[in-house]
């Protein structure tokens, strides 16, 4: 006997003793590799002609022994070497599906039952002994596997007519597992999740004393169904069960394509990112098939980057079953049908946007970081394709909306005002938007390093300029306010040119922008405070400096003092600058540069 490996072994001991209350989901588990396995074969066949199969006679066949109480499921397709059954069976699936390790250190059993598809181990749930009796096909040997559970398993040689592979178990003694021999319910458990299988699942029938067989399945895949037959629940099972998704998804895309370009194609939108969306790992890509025949698992040139969480299948018999893919990228084709798929799902995103608002705020959280992303990686090209699938947060709602809502709510306005920062909290308290929202404009409030870069590439929505409110320049004074303000600038443009001399700014000067605080920050130029923030936190040598003004509020009794500094002392002067500026710093989420200086500077001013 040999041992299992020992995450196998892990994951053997949850199905063992699994409280899991959807153990029947074994059936699926296995008819589901079966399936794979005659993918295989006939695809083999399809471009090997010395594999010589009909594809009629693909067929898994289930039958019921009730008194040695074995539940048989056997396929004939590509079948496994010694090897094979060593290297498949007696370790834990390498399918990405299931990164056990992972998982397991923050999940509970049920739970990872519910999250993934666990295979075939999930036999372990419902049987004492597993059999796997399996002959690959061109071989003239047959190798048996066999388990009674977490001491280890056995391989030895075996006997088998046809290639193939027969999965024999022994079910658990007990009530609630006999069940699992009965026909009727193992024809409803067909029924229920391998309805979609493409090959026919027959049953052995047992009548007096005539045996038949009996095909269960529907044959037709659901992409291929008249979408009016199609219950929500079953595109909620065939979603979980191909795509390992056992959360709901947000909406599902089915489309059925006639004219010059023929296909049917069911897209999903997953309510989440998967757990290796970010990683470098995940590839995104579609489902290919040819005509029922799976050609490609995924097929990256049916979706944009954009909407690389998109999960799917595609079915189009105007594909050749050889296409490689190198050819596939330069296909006709299938350019037609991902420029299709993508408007499709942008539609659905648009329309989940106004008719279920929740669902789209819920993909918004996962996914709206890549839509932000679409547009800065292009440089905006993808502006029109993304733009309205945007949502921002709205000082004046407090909450998220549209760039089109937006706009409908301030229709008054002129520009796009927005600020930037680390939170809609410290945002909020910026002398700049507390300045803005006391006269009771609306500002789009970006938390999320990427908002600023993605208003630059954009420029415009429809006709309205972007300003960033704490560097652009706002007009919003009355003509009175404005000219005390620039006759204040301009008599003290000597005392202005005192405290820039001691400061790293471009500029230094009153302004009315401000309300309560003393001081704040603006620039000159592209770029912003955040953006430089951002800029010199990448892993480049190159430092990027904002081209920063320091603005005094005009109205605030500073202005005073500093203007009896100049007068009576102007060392004194030089030292108040340098700490209203460090305080503007502050404000602004900036480091200090010389903070013993600062510190040392406000203790020396306090013992005054
Ligand atoms: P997964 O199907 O997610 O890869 P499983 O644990 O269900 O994981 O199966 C492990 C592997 O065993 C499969 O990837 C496949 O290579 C092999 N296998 C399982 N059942 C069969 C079968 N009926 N015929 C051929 N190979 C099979």
């Amino acid at each position: 006997m040999k041992e299992f490996k020992a995450e196998s072994k892990r994951l053997m001991e949850l199905m063992i003793n699994s409280i899991y209350t959807n153990k029947e989901i074994f059936l699926r588990e296995i008819i589901s590799n079966a399936s794979d396995a005659i993918d295989k074969l006939h695809y083999r066949s399809l471009t090997d002609k010395k594999i010589k199969v009909k594809k009629s006679d693909f067929a898994i066949i289930i039958k019921i022994n009730k008194e040695d109480r074995t539940l048989t499921i056997t396929d004939n397709g590509i079948g496994m070497s010694k090897e094979e059954l060593e290297n498949n069976l007696g370790t834990i699936a390498k399918s990405g599906s299931f990164d056990f390790k992972e998982q397991n250190k923050k999940k509970e059993n049920i739970d990872i039952i519910g999250q993934f598809g666990v295979g075939f181990y999930s036999a372990f749930m419902v049987a004492s002994k597993v059999e796997a009796v399996s002959k690959a096909y061109g071989s003239e040997e047959a190798y048996s596997w066999s388990s009674a559970g977490i001491e280890g398993y056995t391989i030895k040689k075996s006997s088998k007519t046809e290639n193939g592979t027969d999965i024999i178990l022994t079910i658990k003694n007990g009530e609630e597992y006999d069940s699992y021999l009965e026909e009727y319910e193992i024809k409803n458990l067909i029924k229920k999740y391998s309805d979609y299988i493409t090959y026919p699942i027959k049953m052995e029938i047992t009548t007096n004393e005539e045996t038949k067989l009996e095909t269960i399945n529907s044959l037709v895949p659901l992409w291929k169904r008249d979408k009016k037959s199609i219950k929500e629940e079953e595109y909620n099972t065939f979603y979980s069960d191909k795509f390992f998704d056992y959360d709901k998804p947000l909406s599902h895309i089915h489309t059925k394509a006639e004219g010059t370009i023929e296909y049917n194609s069911l897209i999903y939108i997953p309510s989440h990112a998967s757990y290796d969306y970010y990683s470098k790992e995940y590839e995104k890509g579609l489902q290919l098939y040819s005509n029922n025949v799976l050609i490609m698992e995924k097929c990256p040139d049916l979706l944009p980057d954009y909407f690389s969480f998109v999960k799917g299948v595609v079915d189009s018999s105007d594909l050749s079953l050889n296409i490689s893919r190198e050819t596939l990228q330069q296909n006709k084709v299938l350019k037609t049908i991902a420029l299709n798929i993508e408007k499709h799902i942008k539609n659905e995103l648009i329309n989940m946007q106004s008719e279920r608002r929740e669902d789209y705020l819920k993909f918004w959280e996962a996914f709206g970081l890549q839509i932000k992303a679409g547009i800065y990686n292009s440089y905006g090209a993808n502006k029109e394709q993304l733009q309205d699938l945007l949502m921002f947060y709205s000082s004046k709602q407090d909450k998220l909306v549209t760039l089109k809502e937006y706009l409908d709510n301030n229709k008054e306005e002129k520009f796009i005002y927005y600020a930037c920062g680390s939170s809609i909290e410290q945002i909020k308290t910026l002398p700049q938007v507390e300045t803005l929202t006391s006269k009771n404009k609306d500002i789009i409030l970006c938390p999320n390093y990427l908002d600023e870069f993605v208003f630059k590439v954009m420029s415009k929505y429809e006709d309205k300029d972007f300003k960033n409110i704490c560097s652009d320049n706002i007009d919003l004074d009355t003509e009175e306010e404005k000219k005390e303000l620039n006759t204040l600038n301009e008599n003290s443009k000597d005392l202005l040119s005192i405290m820039k001399n001691e400061l790293d700014v471009q500029e230094v000067k009153f302004t009315s922008r401000l309300k309560n605080h003393p001081v704040c920050l603006s620039t000159l130029g592209e770029i912003s405070v955040e953006m430089e923030k951002v800029m010199n936190a990448m892993p480049t040598n190159e430092s990027i400096n904002a081209q920063k003004v320091l603005e005094i509020n005009f109205h605030h009794p500073i202005v005073k003092k500093l203007q009896d500094l100049y007068v009576k002392d102007q060392e004194e002067l030089k030292k108040y600058s340098k700490v209203l500026y460090a305080q503007a710093r502050l404000i602004e989420g900036l480091p200090i540069e010389n903070p013993t200086e600062i510190t040392n500077l406000i203790c020396d001013l306090m013992v005054k």
